[in-house]
């Protein structure tokens, strides 16, 4: 982690957060995500990298999954600990893992399908009140690169429902540096959000220390080029984006 933080630092960040994958219910895919027992471990490497390296305003936040009954484990950590900001995303629907390479096998109805249940487990999400930004919000791409259309449909739906609620929409920057070579969501639906005048934070979805910061001239000139300025307001009191 601080090896994550010395990177902000050199690179002139100033505002950084930590989302860890979420502990969850127990069993709930192990192999991505810290154990309930490493959380004080993680939240006191926070505090220390806080004073070690005050020119970075360091969050804790956390990235959970909306698998079924993740909702109990998930406020039950919110009340435990003290979460800045919560990142909902969806990484599977039905089993079905967005990152996988065998999308082209599904047929076009099953597509579809699939395409709407994992935009209906971002809505219900919402719905929750316990999320202050969707993730990667159009990942399925990743799975379904041909269904441009349903999921720019689909997620343009998603879009008003959280300019109702003000969640802040992630920015995020693996996509140019994985198979889809743009960003999550794409340049489209980023469009789209910002004329619904969702707030957009910026996220590197940095798996290692170099990661940090990744292709964020590239996020900031599509944000510039849509006319967005940068403002601290956004729900959870993050760094954001908007053109307003
Ligand atoms: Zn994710």
């Amino acid at each position: 982690m601080e090896e994550y933080v010395q990177r902000a630092s050199a690179l002139g960040i100033q505002e950084m957060g930590f989302s860890d994958h979420a502990p969850a219910a127990r069993g709930y895919d192990p192999a991505h995500r810290m154990e309930w027992e490493e959380f004080p471990l993680y939240q006191a490497e926070i505090h220390r990298l806080r004073d070690l390296y005050p020119g970075v305003s360091l969050r804790m936040g956390v990235e959970t999954d909306f698998y079924p009954g993740y909702e109990p484990a998930l406020r039950y950590l919110l009340k435990k600990y003290p979460v800045e900001y919560v990142i909902g995303s969806v990484h599977e629907m039905r089993g079905v893992f967005v990152f996988q390479n065998n999308g082209s096998e599904f047929p076009g109805n099953e597509r579809i399908r699939l395409i709407q249940d994992y935009f209906t487990l971002l809505r219900k999400g919402l719905e929750t009140d316990l999320v202050d930004v969707v993730g990667h919000l159009d990942v399925i791409k990743w799975l379904f690169p041909e269904e441009t259309y349903a999921i720019f449909e689909a997620g343009s739906q998603l879009l008003q429902v959280m300019s109702q609620t003000g969640t802040v929409l992630e920015l995020n920057t693996s996509g140019l540096r994985k198979k889809p070579g743009e960003t999550y969501p794409g340049p489209l639906l980023l469009q789209e959000a910002v004329r619904l005048g969702v707030p957009v934070c910026l996220g590197s979805d940095a798996h290692a220390p170099e990661e940090v910061g990744a292709d964020f001239q590239h996020a900031l000139n599509l944000l510039s080029g849509l006319g967005c300025t940068h403002k601290k307001n956004g729900k959870a009191d993050l760094m954001v984006f908007s053109a307003e």
